[in-house]
Order: C-alpha cells, then sequence, then structure tokens
C-alpha cells in the first residue's frame, strides 16, 4: 500500500482525515498533540490512541518525512549542522545553534532555490522541490530529538525562499506557533525573504504574526540586480513602500539583512543609503559579513566592515544596528554556505 505523509497537516485536516475513517473527531487533538508536542512519529507510542486505530493508520500513512543523514558539529561554538533526507532521496540541511539560553534552529523551506543571488551557495545549486509543511516542521522535532535543550527560536533562513513556497511555510509556522503545536511565541519565529513583492504584500495583509526579515544587501537597485536578479522586477522602491505598510511594534521590529561583500556594497555612501531607508522604517538593521563560498566575492576586511558599522550607528534613529558574525563557519554551517549539491 502506498503510504501518504500524516505529518504537516493541521487539526482541521486530521479531523477530517478522522471523519472520513470514522474514528471520533477528538482523535484529531490527539494526534496533534502527539505529533507536534511531543514530537512522537510512532503511533503505536500514542498512548491514548487505541489499537484498531494506530494499526489503521501505521499501514496507511507516514508519520515521520525526514532522516538523519549526517551530523557536523562545528568546534568553535555549540552549533550542529545536519544533513537530511528526504523520501524521494533529496538532501537539505539545518542548522541548530545553542547560546546560553536560546536554542536557534535554521531551518529549509525548498530543496536549492531558484532565485539565484550570486553570494548564496543554495543558490548555486539549483532548485529541485518545495518542502511540504511536514518536512519543514520535521526539520524541528528531529532537531530536538538529537539536543537537549529545547528549540527556542526558530528562523526560515536555510536552503531555499521561503515565500517561493508561502503556503507550507505559512501553515508550518502556524503549527510552531500553535499553543496545542510547539507552542512558540509569536516573535521566536522570522522568516526570511529575498523580496518576493506579491506575497510580501499578501504576509502584510494577512496580518501573519511572525517576524519579517528581508535580505536588502544593496543600496541601489544596479548593484542589488547584479547580485539578486529579481530586483530587476521588484526594485528596493517597491520593496520599501511595502514595508512601510508594515505594522512594525517595539517587539515584533522588521529584520533588513545586510551582506556585506567586499567592493559590492560596502562603501560610506551605502551605509549612508541603507541608514536612510532603515530610518523609514522601525527596524532591525543586520550587517552579515560575507561568508566563504569559493566563489569571486570576498568579505571587506575589518577596517572597512567597522568603518561601514560606524556610519549606521551615527545615523541611527529608528533602527537599531547588529552585527551578524555566523555561526559554524568552520562546517559550512554559516548563512548563506548551505548547500547539497554533491550529496545529488
Ligand atoms: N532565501 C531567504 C532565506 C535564506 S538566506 C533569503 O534570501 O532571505 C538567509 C540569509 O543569508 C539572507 O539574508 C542572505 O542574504 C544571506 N546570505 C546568503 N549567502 C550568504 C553568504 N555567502 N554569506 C553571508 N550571508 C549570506
Ligand atoms: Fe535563495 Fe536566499 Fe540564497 Fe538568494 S540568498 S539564492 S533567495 S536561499
Amino acid at each position: 500500500m502506498v503510504q501518504k505523509q500524516i505529518k504537516g497537516l493541521n487539526l482541521d485536516e486530521l479531523t477530517l482525515l478522522c471523519e472520513e475513517n470514522n474514528f471520533s473527531a477528538y482523535r484529531a487533538k490527539q494526534l496533534y498533540h502527539w505529533m507536534y508536542r511531543h514530537g512522537v512519529d510512532d503511533v503505536k507510542q500514542m498512548e491514548n490512541i487505541p489499537d484498531d486505530m494506530s494499526d489503521y493508520l501505521s499501514d496507511r500513512y507516514q508519520f515521520k518525512t525526514l532522516e538523519v543523514e549526517n551530523i557536523q558539529s562545528s568546534k568553535a561554538e555549540d552549533t550542529k549542522k545536519i544533513l537530511f533526507r528526504t523520501h524521494d532521496a533529496k538532501f537539505i540541511e539545518s542548522v541548530s545553534m545553542i547560546d546560553k539560553n536560546l536554542h536557534t534552529v535554521c531551518i529549509s523551506s525548498q530543496v536549492g532555490c531558484n532565485v539565484d543571488c550570486k553570494f548564496c551557495a543554495t543558490g548555486l545549486m539549483g532548485f529541485s522541490r518545495n518542502l511540504s509543511c511536514g518536512e519543514i516542521v520535521d526539520q524541528i522535532i528531529e532537531i530536538t530529538k538529537l539536543r537537549e535543550e529545547p528549540v527556542t527560536n526558530v528562523v526560515y533562513m536555510g536552503m531555499g525562499e521561503p515565500f517561493l513556497n508561502y503556503n507550507q511555510v505559512i501553515k508550518s509556522a502556524q503549527i510552531l506557533h500553535d499553543p496545542h503545536g510547539m507552542n512558540l511565541g509569536r516573535n521566536r519565529i522570522t522568516i526570511s525573504t529575498s523580496g518576493i513583492l506579491p506575497k510580501i504584500k499578501q504576509y502584510i495583509s494577512e496580518g501573519q504574526p511572525y517576524k519579517l526579515a528581508i535580505s536588502l544587501n544593496a543600496t541601489t537597485d544596479k548593484t542589488r540586480t547584479e547580485i539578486i536578479p529579481i530586483n530587476k522586477k521588484w526594485t528596493i522602491d517597491m520593496i520599501m513602500k511595502e514595508l512601510e505598510k508594515y505594522p512594525s511594534d517595539k517587539k515584533n521590529m522588521i529584520m533588513i539583512e545586510y551582506v556585506l561583500l567586499k567592493g559590492v556594497n560596502d562603501t560610506i555612501q551605502d551605509a549612508q543609503r541603507l541608514s536612510s531607508y532603515a530610518n523609514k522604517l522601525r527596524c532591525k538593521v543586520n550587517v552579515i559579513p560575507f561568508n566563504d563560498i569559493g566563489n569571486e566575492f570576498s568579505r571587506p576586511d575589518e577596517q572597512t566592515i567597522n568603518r561601514f558599522i560606524d556610519v549606521l550607528h551615527k545615523n541611527q534613529r529608528h533602527y537599531q544596528t547588529l552585527v551578524r558574525w555566523s555561526k559554524g563557519v568552520d562546517i559550512d554551517a554559516a548563512c548563506g554556505q548551505l548547500s547539497t549539491a554533491h550529496h545529488d
């Protein structure tokens, strides 16, 4: 019998599944709780599910969508990169970072990515397929089993462009946020996009409660189009106009990500333009010194990075400035270094 995926179904879908198969509707809540609250993927271990129901479901449904293929541990900090294999033998990576009492998991939303940013290893591997909601939440469930510390934060900053897999990404975030699911606060879930304008509009108009991060990465359309080709269609001004509609508050500020590339976007003028964009929003500016992926780009020297940050600090009115010295550089787990091209 061909098995279907049950992981990723929300409560309404599980209720329908129970009703269609003549199980009481309240069983859906129990299944939901076991799957997402307790991370149990063997239906036989779900104590309050009767035997006839667990036999029926285990014959027809897969409760686990991913297998751990490999784990790499950083020597410098408590960061691990996990390589997962999907049922159709695709490979994706996630990163688990523990720092004091924070356990942040960086998850993938697609196998590869077709946005083609020139500085990103995932972009260079091309696109294979979207991940299902089940595969997205399973990255966190599997990492919870591997680590002692509970997951406190989730960032959609691994492989893929989350807004090109909008429905599955939003559905997974709902399960992460739901008090009956993984119960993570809305401010502990961050979705990062390279600027897919129609989906940014949809996200804001739907009032999605999760943190939004935008990879701006350049301050002129000319440079941005060179390094992020979709900027030709959706320009900086078009994105800014949309972001100005975002209802930022102290607890929920937009994050502007800015990968600092030597000789491309690292001048004082760039820093000034970036601060004037940021001052129009209530936001955090996250400067990410480029992480090497073995192509033509490189990281500016420390003096240039510090000069850039100084200008941001000096002009800071409505934003905060952060520098993200990425974790896991020694295991290629840092921002933009995720790629499973060699596993295909
Ligand atoms: N596709 C989404 C999320 C994944 S990329 C997006 O582009 O926003 C997560 C972050 O890593 C983005 O801000 C991206 O600009 C940054 N990034 C990509 N390649 C990088 C690299 N080589 N060094 C540093 N940051 C990089
Ligand atoms: Fe895709 Fe983001 Fe990498 Fe660009 S930076 S290629 S959108 S994963």
